[in-house]
């Protein structure tokens, strides 16, 4: 097979890996195929969820109540669960088959595997993930004046490139990075759960959305391995990305972590059904485990309320928690970055004033 550089005038198209386990649709899914909904109007392409699965035709539509134009439904009982060789086969077979332009996989254990193993095959770049993508300039350069220092020079910058923009952190956080692939194609990305928005859900457009069976090729030869049985851990995961109030504790509560946690989780009850977080500390210390972890290289979170309890703010908690709607900081240090992007901070110590803030939310709750 040649190089896709031969011929990326041929591949249209804005297609979405849509992960399901245990024939359910997973969040990143909806988040992606919103995002992909912009991706494609600012393209004028359409946008293709791509769903591989046993019995999974009824669920697809789903996907265009968040903006899929189609769905490609890959249906066979070698799909039921996920595996690399059969999941890769299959969807590298359809990519060189209809040609998209550029695809797009959540950045979940699945994503993590599958993306990789298909652009080696297909020989196209990877941007692994992104927090940010664009195809429209003008939006593009929008967004570098919001987020950057760079100056926009709008002669500079006067180009129509309709690449795929992919922007992620790098160098530890320290800078973003746009990464474009302009000689293959598809254009591929993985993108972190929770940083997309998910659209509004819309029953008419789910209603109108085509599907489409395609036939799948695997033979015992492109089977490597073979899933007998799947046993799940039986440690139920805390859902941060799903959380309306999260209550984090950070390195400032090491003088008694115990008493810390407990406060922190108090916190959680006195706001109502809040879980608890924390930062790369708080795990590295075994405080918590990383399912727990805000940040980079933690979970992306944006609930209505974020608690930072003894927490700094390095640039890499930051990317995880400062698009949440209330940010209510607590922390000694008047200096500490968190109180950058805090909503309300308050100078002090966590167990001074966490107890005093307990107190006068069930007060106010009382009271009302
Ligand atoms: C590649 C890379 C990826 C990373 N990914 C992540 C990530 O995903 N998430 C993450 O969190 N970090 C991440 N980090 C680590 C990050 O750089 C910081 O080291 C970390 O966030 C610091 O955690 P902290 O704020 O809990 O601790 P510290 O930086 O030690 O801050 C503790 C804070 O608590 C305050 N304090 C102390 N005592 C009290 C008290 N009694 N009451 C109130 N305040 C008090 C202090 O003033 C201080 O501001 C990453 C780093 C790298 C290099």
């Amino acid at each position: 097979m040649g190089f896709q550089s031969e011929n990326i005038e041929e591949y249209h198209d804005i297609w979405v890996f849509c992960e399901q386990r245990d024939g359910k649709l997973q969040n990143t899914d909806f988040e992606l195929i919103s995002e992909g909904r912009k991706l494609a109007d600012e393209r004028g392409a359409k946008l293709v969820g791509v769903l591989l699965g046993s019995d999974v035709k009824g669920i697809a539509s789903e996907l265009g109540g968040y903006g899929a134009d189609k769905v490609i439904i890959c249906d066979d009982p070698a799909l039921k669960v996920y595996t690399t060789d059969a999941y890769t086969k299959v969807l590298c077979d359809l990519v060189n088959d209809k040609k998209p332009e550029v695809l797009l996989v959540g950045a979940t254990t699945i994503g993590r595997d599958l993306a990789p193993r298909c652009a080696a095959k297909l020989h196209t770049g990877l941007t692994a993930d992104c927090t940010h993508l664009d195809i429209d300039m003008d939006k593009y350069l929008d967004f570098l004046r919001e987020s950057s220092t760079i100056e926009v020079d709008p002669e500079k910058f006067k180009m129509d490139d309709t690449n795929l923009k992919m922007t992620r952190p790098a160098f530890g956080g320290h800078l973003m990075a746009t990464i474009i692939c302009p000689r293959f194609r598809p254009c591929m990305s993985t993108v972190r759960p929770g940083v997309m928005k998910k659209s509004e859900f819309d029953q008419a457009k789910a209603d109108a959305c085509e599907l489409e069976m395609y036939p799948v090729s695997l033979s015992e030869d492109d089977l490597k391995t073979k899933v007998l049985e799947v046993v799940k851990a039986t440690k139920k995961m805390v859902d941060l990305v799903g959380a309306d109030v999260i209550v984090s504790v950070g390195n400032g509560i090491s003088s008694d972590v115990q008493k810390g946690l407990a406060l922190a989780e108090e916190l959680c009850d006195a706001l109502g059904g809040g879980v608890v977080g924390g930062s790369r500390v708080a795990v590295d210390e075994g405080w918590l485990s990383d399912d727990h972890q805000v940040g980079q290289t933690g979970k992306t979170v944006h609930p209505k309320i974020y608690v930072a309890l003894g927490i700094s703010g390095a640039i890499q908690h930051k990317a995880g928690m400062q698009d949440s709607e209330v940010i209510i900081a607590v922390n000694t240090n008047d200096a500490a970055p968190i109180f950058e992007v805090a909503t309300y901070g308050i100078v002090g110590n966590v167990f001074d004033v966490v107890p005093k803030m307990i107190e006068e939310i069930k007060a106010q709750k009382a009271a009302k």
